[in-house]
């Protein structure tokens, strides 16, 4: 049996132009002839629609309008000082760099709206019921903001807001993030909060600077109430498939159930992909196949089957849709592959030096241990 994944979209997200950029670093860079655009553009949002509307996954899915949020919808998991001055700058007519990475223009503002408010028609589809598995394919990505701080081309918490509908509905949430990146903004939302288990699934790159202070270590358990409901499982560079599979089922799905959620929220990045330039890791088109597959079979398990999606990170874009396309073909549950992978050829490290990931994994084990007894790890 297959199920439907419902998309929610909105126009203004492609309103959003950072402008000029080079790998993960924003700006021009003279010495080439030929400007690259800012990796986080709309044209990869433009690629990853295109391959979910014309992709042999397409039968399965039911395309929904977004929407655009309010400011006192973001202000659930944002300080109103903060929003103002991203509304603010925004407006000018020229670009600024709110951050060492982050850059807003004119259509910024309400591709901010359109993405948040997306997320949220996302979290309230499924909360009625109107869908089980829904994924917000929006832009600017949301994992690394924090309440009051912009980070790594996020302004909004895009999958903080849809965990806070979630919560003011009296639910508990687990987050499970596998961008490349640390979900250091989620983090530090739900740090203290015994009710949101926030895991996220990243290469080890640790703090980068000011807007960024969290490392994503397996140490950053949480605080107070919230004491062992943060899991940072930091995988060694070159990690692949093998790597995340056992991630997976090694460490985050075992805390998921002890932890019973009510309602699954995924921040759901393709920067781990094999080429990806803002990544280290070499995850392929199978390897999100295979991580589809894992989270809606939890979300059968544990939540009814109800799971909202994020977009975040992906940014060599033509393979990160390939890599979309797998992991929707996991969420729907096609029993075989519909669609082939040409460019899977880098070896899977974790696969031939699994001794890597072992002590990844035991690290965060290690960290998480006097806080879930009950797992014996
Ligand atoms: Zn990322």
């Amino acid at each position: 049996m297959t199920r439907t994944v419902d998309v929610f979209w909105h126009d203004a997200c492609l309103a959003h132009d950072p402008g000029e950029g080079l790998w993960e670093l924003p700006g021009r860079w003279p010495w080439l002839d030929e400007p690259e655009t800012h990796p986080e553009n709309a044209a990869r949002l433009r690629t990853f629609r295109s391959v979910l509307r014309r992709g042999p996954v397409a039968p399965h899915l039911r395309w929904r309008e977004g929407r655009l949020a309010d400011v006192d919808e973001l202000a659930a998991v944002h300080d109103r000082d903060y929003l103002a001055f991203v509304e603010r700058a925004c407006a000018g007519p020229a670009r600024v760099a709110v951050d060492v990475n982050t850059v807003v223009g004119p259509g910024s503002w309400p591709a901010v709206l359109a993405a948040a408010g997306s997320a949220l028609a996302a979290a309230d589809a499924v909360l009625d019921g109107s869908a089980s598995l829904a994924y917000a394919l929006v832009r600017p990505p949301g994992h690394h903001a924090q309440p009051a701080a912009s980070d790594g081309y996020c302004l909004v918490n895009n999958p903080a807001l849809a965990v806070a509908r979630a919560r003011a509905a009296g639910l508990r949430v687990a987050v499970v993030d596998w961008d490349v990146h640390h979900g250091n903004g989620t983090q530090e939302i739900f740090y203290a909060d015994p009710d949101v288990l926030t895991a996220s699934i990243h290469m080890r790159h640790g703090a980068w600077g000011a807007s960024h202070p969290q490392t994503g270590a397996p140490d950053e358990v949480g605080t107070a109430e919230g004491k062992g409901r943060n899991v940072n499982v930091e995988l060694s560079l070159g990690a692949g498939d093998t790597a995340y599979a056992r991630a997976f089922d090694e460490v985050v799905a075992p805390l998921v159930r002890a932890f019973r959620p009510d309602f699954l929220v995924c921040a759901s990045g393709f920067d781990g992909s094999t080429f990806d330039p803002n990544g280290r890791h070499n995850v392929t088109a199978a390897g999100y196949r295979a991580l589809g597959g894992r989270v809606a079979d939890l979300a059968d398990e544990l939540t009814g089957g109800r799971a909202v999606v994020t977009q975040e990170g992906g940014y060599l874009r033509g393979y990160a849709a390939l890599c979309l396309h797998g992991l929707v073909e996991g969420l729907v549950g096609v029993p075989e592959p519909l669609m082939a992978d040409p460019l899977a050829y880098l070896p899977d490290e974790s696969a031939t030096h699994p001794e890597r990931t072992d002590a990844d994994l035991a690290a965060v084990r290690s960290a998480l241990a006097p806080h879930w007894p009950e797992l014996g790890w």
